[in-house]
């Protein structure tokens, strides 16, 4: 038997109207922030992610899913193509591939499926869905201002809420410029010279080729020496400090709380200033439901024109994972399940289904074959609130038996009133 490759699955109901609930609140929240959504395609150039993710990172050193593609003749070398892993980087090559700062501040969101190859466990897939939103455009456009950082975290609290998600944690750091960040640098390969080796290989291998990175660990007999490394807050230049401030003053003055967590370094070499992850306690082991932060270089780095721009991406499967809980009353079962009794009577059915589907009723047909005794157990399965029955006499007194699952309670309706009887008006 075939089955999904490890690391992916199959999203089923009910749990896709929990996905579509998600989805629907995002599109309703971001647009009263005025962001517009882009699509941009699951296969890029290989080279767009190794220059924008960053060599040294665990998403481009062994997780991503690349292979080379065809020529047009056979002795065509072909191109390097990878699934996408990320979507910003797609997002800042569709602003210089369409000139997109002609536009001044560009306020765009995206919701699809991104590829790692990571080992699967709970809450971590290799086809998993972000939800992510990005500010980008010229500096003359506002794009590098506090105001912009502050808004997007305010945004995505009131998003958080709105899903009845309360108890997340926002953490919030600034990882400075690339100046502030080389001078970090040289000052963790100094600190970490002494100890590494009594570190994890992985931190091993870190404080070689980037030792920021050494930060992501949670060995715990590492934890204790990681403590004693200096801290990014140490090397801001005044320009990145002052940013700092401000964004914290905004989000004070909304009453949005949050947490300094000077070792938040985040996963990707492109973050500048400010940093982020909101956390829920729910999640177990992978708690960040969702990471963003600054990268004004990132638009020179793919070749283009300076373009501040900082954004976040929402792990959607961990997102709604948190919502389960929650969900009850997310998913609407059909208010009714009509039964058609006898031969002739799949038409006269189908048309009061139709009437009543118009006035927004979800409404479940059975077949003129089915017995009453399977229908009823049909409707009770499907979770509907009523029965209603179509049978010849019904038809003639053009008066249908409406049965309450719940109470046992029937009575006769004439179609005129039947909608509103349903809708309990
Ligand atoms: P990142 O792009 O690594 O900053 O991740 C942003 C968010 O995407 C994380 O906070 C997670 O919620 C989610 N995420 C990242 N990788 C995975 C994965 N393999 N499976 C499920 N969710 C993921």
């Amino acid at each position: 038997m075939i089955k999904a490759v490890r690391g992916t699955r199959d999203l089923l109901p009910p749990d896709t109207a929990l996905w579509n609930f998600v989805e629907a609140a995002v599109r309703d929240v971001f647009r009263a922030y005025n962001f517009q959504e882009i699509r941009t395609p699951i296969f890029e150039e290989t080279a767009l992610f190794s220059r924008s993710v960053g060599e040294e990172t665990d998403i481009v050193s062994k997780e991503m899913y690349t292979w080379e593609d065809r020529g047009r003749a056979a002795s065509d070398k072909g191109q390097s193509l990878t699934l996408r892993p990320e979507n910003t980087a797609g997002v800042v090559r569709a602003y210089i591939e369409h000139k997109l700062w002609d536009r001044g501040l560009n306020k765009l969101y995206y919701i699809g499926p991104q590829f790692r190859r990571e080992r699967p466990q709970k809450g971590r897939y290799r086809q998993f869905y972000q939800i992510g939103a990005e500010v980008i455009g010229p500096a003359s456009a506002g794009s590098e201002s506090p105001a912009r950082d502050a808004e997007i975290l305010e945004m995505l609290a009131t998003l958080l809420d709105r899903l009845g998600i309360t108890d997340w944690n926002l953490e919030l750091n600034s990882v400075g410029c690339a100046k502030d960040r080389a001078k970090f640098d040289e000052a963790l390969r100094k600190a970490l010279e002494p100890v590494k080796d009594k570190m994890c290989s992985d931190c091993q291998r870190r404080a070689v080729t980037n030792p920021l990175r050494v930060f992501d660990c949670k060995v715990p007999e590492d934890q204790p020496i990681i403590a004693k490394l200096p801290r990014i807050s140490q090397f801001l230049d005044e320009p990145c400090r002052q940013h700092f401030e401000a964004v914290q003053s905004i989000l004070k003055s909304v009453g949005v709380e949050f947490r300094i967590n000077d070792r938040l370094v985040r996963g990707l070499d492109y973050y500048t200033r400010t940093a982020f992850e909101f956390t829920h306690g729910a999640l177990g082991a992978q708690n960040a439901i969702l990471g963003g932060g600054r990268y004004d270089g990132l638009s020179e780095a793919l070749g283009g024109p300076s373009a501040p721009g900082i954004g976040f991406a929402i792990g959607e499967d961990r997102l709604v994972m948190s919502l389960k809980e929650t969900a009850e009353g997310v998913l609407r079962k059909p208010d009714v399940y009509i039964a058609p009794l006898g031969a002739g009577m799949n038409g006269p059915a189908a048309r009061l289904a139709r009437q009543l589907r118009q006035h927004d009723l979800v409404v479940e047909l059975g077949d003129e074959n089915f017995r009453l005794k399977k229908s009823l157990p049909t409707a009770e399965r499907v979770g509907a609130r009523y029965i209603l029955i179509v049978g010849e006499n019904e038809v003639k007194a053009d008066a249908f038996a409406l049965k309450n699952l719940a109470t046992g309670e029937q009575v006769s309706v004439a179609r005129a009133e039947l909608a509103r009887t349903i809708q309990g008006k």
